[in-house]
């Protein structure tokens, strides 16, 4: 059936909040306006609706303007009783007919997404019954004859069908893995345990994750209990050995829904007394709890939140609205819509089996990369490697890190260690990138040597841009041969897949590069072929957005347009999703080129702003957007034409971009693709093949593609992909960035 209605689209955040919120908030109230539709923001959520009246706010373009990086939700959540009944519900209807509104997109949790389905579901039934009342006339019972809603999930715990990221989760992530590498530099110097305490009463996303991230020692969540009874002490037995084997301190994370086999709640502070009494030693409980909520939304959840909002506007206003209600999700990077009573009913699934405490079944529910990343957790966090076995062909991987240094090659070279060497095989560290190898610099690396790499930035094996030559070509060769490797993990950028590839092609003169060879994405820039996001491009983001947040604060006295510069080299990447995550309304991309009309029409822009009373502006430029046009002159050319209007100023980023530790998306994937790479060279070695490939994340699958074909996948002047996905992000950003149909009564513009 197709149908269009008039009418509004309301907007509301529901449940606990969640960083990222407003970022939505703000992409369906520009999108909706852009889309010539009325929008209504609804505060308090549920009980807003109930209550009608003054929680109905029109909101205008400049409305949600300087919300992006703001955490909670400035709309305001709440958790309502009243919404629970039908009664509470009719009411709902009554306010949402009596404003004019036929489309509802609810912003929150699994509850909020249930009492959405409810509502849509019902509300037929709830028309007729506010129709036999008189409560609405006729006329607005038959132009209300569908509500058509939409859901996204805005909730920190990660726990939803229908999307791999819930709105809020990735920044949990953040606050959890900052928490923790503070806390574990004090548990170090003091020899200390620690227990800390997660967000999660169904999920062990968080403490997964966040165990991953962090490098934790032990995890207890609800969807897996501790299989022994006697668990407490056979955690303690685990930590002790940990100690003995080299470890300085012990971090136990705790999911807050954590319970035993018999579904008794394993609290944090019985894990403090466990610890206690088994390790002897004092133990610190950190319960992180509302923490975990606040501070600014991550790039991803900004990002994320964006997507998600504009999405949300153009299925409510799509010609055909039959498949509503639906939930739209991210799934393998990817916008998906869900049917919303499927997401519904499938979060009471997962509920029933964590109460139940089927393990198989909750285990299930989950995403595969879940159960994936749980096991990986496993075997990181062990004390000692699992023996070789006794006749198993003990093989000989080396692992290198080469190209630019990346946020990420550590915590990729310490999971490739250590699953390498429980699997049984003898694990190399090459130093010094590419010229370790040329002079044979190479370690042996043990359980222990790769202790506290899992948050560390840049890269403790050191990494070069060196792409070898003939000479050093054969000396690599005689490395290889001397040390018997047998295969080659390779953790870098540009160079280094130029390096791999300079020896794949070389196999035919050196014997010795007859060998598996795979090449892990790890560079700021995010600019190699066959992954969608390359290790190190997280961090950066967040780095970038960190800085623009404060700049942008900076300038809030007075009249001034930034220029601010990002790295990528001649990958926009970087410059076109911090222009998302903080509301730039200009980004300058190598991809596009700049030229002097575009200046121009970009002057006008700010000269028309300003004049209404906009106080800031954010333009991003690619570090190679133009080489003659470069930041200076572009800052030089605004200042010299806006005369009195406005200052102008620069900010080149530079290193920073690529410095600090890992962001926990980065560790995380980090993690993901070494164990992919780990695998793929056994399997390749004791199969005796000697496939050469460099792996991704692609269309949401761990691929892997043949080094010969790297040639024809890339624009090598450029040094570039040929096909870059996110090129396909520029209209929504412009759009959300653009001045705005209100810009004439603008009061005061926020840059953003
Ligand atoms: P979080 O994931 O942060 O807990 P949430 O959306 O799950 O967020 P809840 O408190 O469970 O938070 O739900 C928010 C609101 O949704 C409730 O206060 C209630 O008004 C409504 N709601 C929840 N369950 C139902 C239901 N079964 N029927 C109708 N409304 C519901």
């Amino acid at each position: 059936m197709e149908h269009q209605q008039s009418g509004k689209i309301a907007v509301l955040t529901s449940g606990g909040d969640a960083p990222g919120m407003n970022p939505a908030l703000r992409a369906v109230v520009r999108t909706a306006l852009d889309h010539g539709v009325e929008v209504v923001a609804v505060s308090e959520g549920f009980e807003g609706l109930v209550a009608g009246g003054d929680h109905y706010q029109t909101m205008s373009w400049d409305s949600v303007g300087g919300i992006l990086h703001r955490g909670g939700t400035v709309i305001g959540t709440a958790r309502s009783d009243e919404f629970l009944t039908q009664e509470g519900r009719q009411r709902a209807s009554r306010n949402l007919i009596a404003s004019n509104i036929s489309k509802l997109i609810v912003i929150g949790g699994d509850g909020s997404m249930t009492g959405a389905a409810a509502l849509a579901s019902e509300w037929a039934e709830n028309v007729a019954a506010l129709g036999e009342r008189g409560d609405i006339s006729a006329d607005q019972a038959a132009a209300h004859s569908e509500l058509d809603v939409v859901g996204l999930v805005g909730s920190i715990d990660n726990d939803m069908h229908g999307t791999d990221m819930t709105i809020g989760a990735d920044t949990a992530l953040h606050r959890i893995t900052e928490a923790v590498d503070t806390i574990g530099s004090t548990a170090t110097s003091h020899q200390r345990t620690f227990v800390v305490e997660v967000m999660g009463r169904r999920c062990g996303y968080l403490a997964v994750m966040g165990g991953i991230a962090t490098g934790a020692d032990w995890i207890l969540i609800p969807e897996r209990p501790p299989a022994d009874d006697n668990w407490e002490e056979i955690m303690c037995e685990r930590l002790r050995s940990g100690r003995q084997a080299g470890r300085r301190d012990s971090i136990v994370i705790v999911a807050e829904g954590a319970q035993d086999r018999h579904g008794k709640p394993i609290t944090s502070t019985y894990v403090r007394e466990a610890l206690e009494k088994g390790m002897e030693e004092e133990v610190r409980l950190t319960i992180l709890g509302h923490m975990q909520r606040g501070g600014a939304p991550s790039s991803f959840d900004r990002t994320m939140g964006t997507l998600l909002g504009h999405a949300a506007v153009c299925e409510v206003t799509s010609q055909d609205t039959s498949h509503l209600p639906v939930v739209i999700g991210m799934r393998n990077n990817r916008i998906t819509t869900t049917p919303l009573v499927e997401c519904v009913a499938r979060a009471g699934e997962v509920t029933t089996a964590v109460n139940d405490r089927d393990t198989e079944r909750a285990m299930a529910l989950r995403s595969p990369s879940f159960s994936e990343s749980l096991s990986t957790l496993m075997t990181l966090l062990r004390s000692l490697p699992h023996p070789p076995q006794p006749e198993q062909r003990r093989l000989r991987i080396a692992v290198i890190n080469a190209g630019a240094p990346a946020p990420g090659m550590n915590t990729a070279t310490r999971a490739a260690v250590r699953l390498g060497l429980d699997a049984g095989h003898v694990m190399f560290g090459v130093h010094n990138g590419i010229r370790g190898l040329i002079r044979g610099d190479v370690d042996e690396l043990g359980w222990m040597s790769v202790r506290g790499w899992a948050g560390a930035g840049g890269s403790e094996l050191g990494t070069s841009r060196k792409i070898p030559n003939g000479q050093e070509c054969y000396a690599i060769a005689r490395t290889i041969e001397e040390l018997k490797i047998d295969a080659l993990l390779m953790i870098g950028g540009w160079s280094g897949y130029q390096a791999m590839h300079r020896i794949f092609a070389r196999r035919d003169s050196y014997p010795a590069f007859s060998i598996p060879i795979m090449c892990l994405p790890a560079s700021i820039n995010n600019n190699l072929p066959g992954s969608e996001m390359s290790i190190g491009a997280d961090t950066a983001l967040n780095n970038i957005v960190g800085v623009v947040d404060k700049i942008k604060q900076s300038a809030v006295a007075t009249r001034r347009c930034f220029v601010v510069e990002v790295m990528g080299r001649y990958c926009g990447y970087l410059a076109l999703m911090s222009g998302i995550g903080t509301g730039a309304e200009r980004v300058y991309l190598n991809e596009e080129g700049v030229t002097l009309a575009d200046m121009q029409a970009d002057l006008n822009h700010l000269v028309d702003g300003f004049k209404q009373g906009k106080r800031l502006g954010l333009m991003i430029r690619n570090e190679t957007a133009n080489s003659v046009y470069t930041t200076p002159f572009m800052a030089a050319l605004f200042e010299e034409e806006c005369g009195d209007l406005f200052e102008v100023r620069t900010a080149i980023l530079g290193h920073l971009q690529q410095g600090g530790n890992p962001s926990p998306f980065d560790r995380i994937q980090a993690t993901r693709l070494a164990k992919h790479c780990i695998e793929a060279l056994i399997q390749e070695a004791e199969r005796g093949t000697v496939g050469a490939r460099y792996i991704g994340f692609a269309n949401g699958k761990v691929e892997t593609f043949s080094l010969e074909d790297l040639p024809r996948m890339v624009d090598t002047d450029r040094q570039r992909p040929r096909e870059q996905w996110w090129m396909d992000l520029r209209p929504i950003a412009r759009l959300l960035a653009q001045p705005g149909p209100s810009t004439a009564e603008r009061e005061s513009g926020e840059g953003d």
